[in-house]
């Protein structure tokens, strides 16, 4: 099985899919957590270059550089990691390229999906779960985390971009369920695990 967590920045996934990753254990089950940008060596530099806040970027380098990073993820963690029958709990895949390159940075959602289709082909989600949160709150989260890379520091124009980007993409693409985590972390954990428990069922 193979669940992404997408969603805007502040939205908490990372809080979200450690919590799911107890409470699946605890259930009996194998799994493996892994996240895009990073989730390899390779994957951890060229995330380093991405988010680096001395550059700035054009969106198609950064679609580029992202497709390489998900090469060495899919062939040497996603797929492994699924065929020994791992339930992979993954931070962000193909929507967070749809929603930053295709959308915000304007390279068109086509152009992206295009580039990522080779992935798409070898592993599909069984489910997208994007976690949104309205970009005041999300900013705000940001600040307190003292959040500061190269994307955390955009402005209110670029969260609310990306925001309804997340929203519109959860609506089109198939497999997606949008939860709102403006809520509480346990408030969302239970709706979050009320979707993976169906799925799993
Ligand atoms: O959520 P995480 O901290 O892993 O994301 C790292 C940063 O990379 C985020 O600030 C996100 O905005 C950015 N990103 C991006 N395009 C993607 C994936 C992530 O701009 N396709």
């Amino acid at each position: 099985r193979f669940i992404v967590f997408e969603g805007n920045d502040g939205s908490g996934k990372s809080t979200q899919i450690l919590k799911v990753e107890k409470y699946l254990k605890e259930k009996g089950y194998k799994v493996v957590t892994t996240r895009e940008p990073g989730g390899t060596e390779i994957g951890y530099r060229i995330r380093k270059l991405l988010l680096d806040p001395a550059y700035k970027m054009d969106g198609l380098t950064e679609a580029l550089l992202l497709a390489a990073d998900r090469n060495e993820h899919v062939k040497n963690v996603l797929i492994p990691a699924i065929e020994e029958g791992y339930i992979v709990l993954c931070d962000r895949y193909i929507l967070s390229s749809v929603v930053y390159q295709g959308i915000v940075r304007g390279i068109g959602i086509d152009n992206i999906l295009k580039l990522n289709s080779i992935f798409e082909e070898k592993v599909k989600p069984d489910l997208y779960i994007v976690l949104t949160v309205r970009p005041e709150v999300a900013i705000n989260r940001l600040k307190m985390a003292g959040k500061t890379d190269r994307l955390d520091i955009e402005d209110v124009d670029f969260h609310t971009k990306v925001y309804n980007g997340f929203k519109e993409v959860s609506k089109r693409f198939e497999r997606c369920v949008n939860i709102e985590t403006e809520g509480t972390v346990d408030e969302v954990f239970e709706k979050v695990c009320k979707v993976i428990d169906d799925l799993l069922e």
